[in-house]
């Protein structure tokens, strides 16, 4: 829904709100905030809001630290575990410099940029339907996760053996007092795992979406005495966790993705984009899946995606084209992870599949049969390429893509390929357990 200032002013004084938080994203995806008591409420609206920019991650240097939030009023919504002293609210803010100009650097408003672009190629919005995983730990005395699992089902299993169900359940009741549409919950194929999947959104409330999703898993999951992680891959062996992205762009005439004239009543359009999406796919990798830990998912054996192929049937490859069609004909994007800044990753999978619309591009058949099973030179002879396998080679990809890069703009791109890059040289210093187990004794 949409509000004025007015209508802030109003619910704030008639819900009991005692404090606002101003949230915003930095690079790296980790929501940001500072509270203010409503005392501040004029300060709030009228983009008054003070910060240090030079304390985020990705943002600026000291020199040039102050910046200023700007609230992004129809983001205003109350959490609903206020206590006795009143309510919490929270409003999702833009980010500004001094002078009043959005801030380059602030993934959000980089996205708002993003579809500005798309307007002006003649749609009208893209719509994302996000299908985060997660797992639920045990917590010792210490409020600390441990690696405990709280359950051993596995996937649509049913209480008893689902024990994060009743935590699932008050997951989806707050989210629904928050306004979220929630589709389908349910346990997913490892134990302790979970999917939570809600209805589609555009873009920029999709992002704001994931954001406030994660936070309240966190939070609900808490309650129960269970951590809540989005890590990709917390365990070996067993499955990860992805956030599957399914995607339609919408034009004057309603989906662009669909055409009942068409083959597979897919559109050009949905033939285009998709190829964007697979030209741009190693590229890509390194703002979807944008963590060390990330490659650890993207292995064969645990439903995650490896190659870049696409199909309408299996759901092995990295993109799979669901059976619906008309409205809800879309395209399902399998390697997101949800450690990516959702802001960053949306905006980039748009400016791929829009790229092969501007360049109508074609995609190499579907392949329907199971990747995992063909021999390394029958994937060469089908044109089947590996997604990138290591941080480090996303990197690269994303590096010799100007597209990608441009999705991101200069300032973003830079602050990202610089923490990526220490994030990686840390990590390759870095001497496993596996290792010492390997080599100790036999060398
Ligand atoms: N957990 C799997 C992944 O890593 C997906 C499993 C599923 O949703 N079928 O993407
Ligand atoms: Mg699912
Ligand atoms: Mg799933
Ligand atoms: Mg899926």
């Amino acid at each position: 829904r949409t509000y004025s200032a007015d209508d802030i002013r109003k619910s704030v004084e008639e819900e009991n709100v005692r404090f606002l938080r101003l949230m915003f994203t930095d690079i790296n995806g980790i929501i940001k905030n500072v509270e203010v008591p409503v005392s501040q409420l004029n300060k709030v609206l009228n983009n008054k809001i003070m910060m240090d920019g030079s304390s985020i991650d990705g943002f600026v240097r000291i020199e040039e630290s102050d910046m200023i939030l700007y609230p992004d009023l129809d983001t205003y919504l109350i959490f609903p575990w206020g206590n006795e002293h009143g309510k919490v609210a929270r409003i999702i803010c833009s980010v500004h410099n001094v002078d009043g100009t959005p801030f380059e650097g602030d993934p959000r408003n980089n996205l708002i940029r993003v579809l500005d672009e798309m307007r002006a190629d003649g749609f009208k919005s893209f719509n994302i339907g996000p299908e985060p995983e997660f797992f639920l730990f045990k917590m010792d005395e210490n409020g600390k996760p441990t690696l405990k699992l709280n359950d051993k089902g596995s996937y649509f299993d049913l209480a008893p053996l689902d024990m994060g169900e009743n935590c699932r359940r008050d997951i989806v009741l707050e989210l629904e007092k928050m306004g979220f549409e929630v589709e389908a919950s349910h346990h997913e194929v490892a134990p302790g795992q979970h999917e939570i999947d809600f209805k589609y959104a555009d873009a920029l409330h999709a992002a704001d979406n994931i954001q406030t999703f994660k936070l309240v898993v966190k939070t609900v999951a808490r309650k129960h005495g269970l951590y809540a992680t989005f890590m990709p891959k917390p365990l070996d062996g067993i499955n990860g966790s992805g956030m599957h992205i399914n995607m339609s762009l919408f034009g004057e005439d309603g989906n662009a993705f669909y055409d009942e004239q068409g083959e597979d009543h897919l559109s050009q359009t949905a033939m285009n984009f998709l190829a964007g999406l697979l030209d741009h796919a190693r590229a890509l990798t390194a703002i979807n899946n944008p963590i060390v830990n990330s490659y650890k998912r993207l292995v064969p054996g645990f439903e995650a995606p490896v190659y870049i192929a696409w199909s309408g049937h299996n759901r092995s490859p990295l993109v799979r084209v669901p059976a619906a069609r008309g409205l809800s004909t879309r395209l399902e994007l399998r390697s997101v992870d949800p450690s990516a800044n959702p802001y960053l990753a949306i905006a980039s999978v748009l400016k791929a599949g829009l790229d092969g619309v501007e360049t109508k591009l074609q995609p190499d058949e579907a392949v329907d049969r199971n990747i995992y099973r063909m021999q390394p030179s029958e994937r060469k002879a089908n044109h089947i390429q590996d997604l990138p396998s290591t941080l480090h080679n996303a990197l690269k990809a994303l590096d010799a893509d100007d597209v990608i890069k441009a999705a991101l703009g200069e300032h973003l791109y830079n602050s990202f390929k610089d923490s990526k890059t220490l994030e990686w040289n840390a990590y390759r210093q870095q001497v496993s357990e596996w290792e010492r187990e390997q080599y100790l004794e036999l060398y």
